[in-house]
């Protein structure tokens, strides 16, 4: 049997790379495809680019047909976000980066890592307004943290009492002991 095939030579940069940075194609007779995926991404965004360039009044125009929209800024909007998917690739609308659909999730037109840092930028929103309800509530706040407190400081003074009354028990046995 023969050894698989773990490198491959990319027939557009030269580079000899893992056969994980190449995506299949069964047409082909290592199952590959010639060129690595950084390579086609790079010929897929050209591609695309000058394919809108190219076609960019009839696209528009098509758009316009479509959508039936007046305004033709959001006619390009709206054709940018549909028109991005490019057999697997989507084009993210947030880093502009060209990449393959399971970057994203469905019907999403941001990558997971953009979905990811606007999570992100929400938690800190909210962290922010939490401060500022607090800031603007700061009596309320502080109310329910005295009562709290003072719930928990009863707790305390029962076991502090209970504590010196055993101790008195405890050295009055003593004492009738001595006596
Ligand atoms: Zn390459
Ligand atoms: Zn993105």
């Amino acid at each position: 049997m023969m050894e698989e095939i773990k490198v491959c030579i990319c027939k557009g940069c030269g580079e000899e790379k893992p056969v994980t940075d190449f995506w299949n194609d069964k047409n082909k007779k290592n199952g590959l495809r010639g060129k690595c995926k950084s390579c086609l991404k790079k010929e897929m965004v050209k591609g695309r680019k000058k394919y809108y360039q190219t076609h960019k009044e009839k696209l528009i125009e098509k758009a316009k047909k479509r959508y039936s929209i007046k305004n033709e800024n959001k006619i390009k909007r709206e054709y940018k976000k549909r028109a991005t998917l490019i057999r697997d690739f989507l084009k993210c609308n947030k880093c502009n980066l060209l990449k393959p659909l399971d970057e994203f999730n469905k019907g999403a037109y941001e990558c997971k890592e953009c979905r990811k840092k606007r999570y992100r930028i929400r938690k800190k929103e909210i962290a922010e307004k939490q401060k500022k309800y607090y800031a603007e509530h700061k009596e309320q706040v502080k109310e329910s943290m005295k009562k709290w407190r003072s719930k928990n400081y009863e707790d305390a003074e029962m076991r502090r009492q209970t504590r010196e009354l055993d101790e008195f028990i405890f050295n009055r046995e003593d004492n009738e002991l001595d006596a």
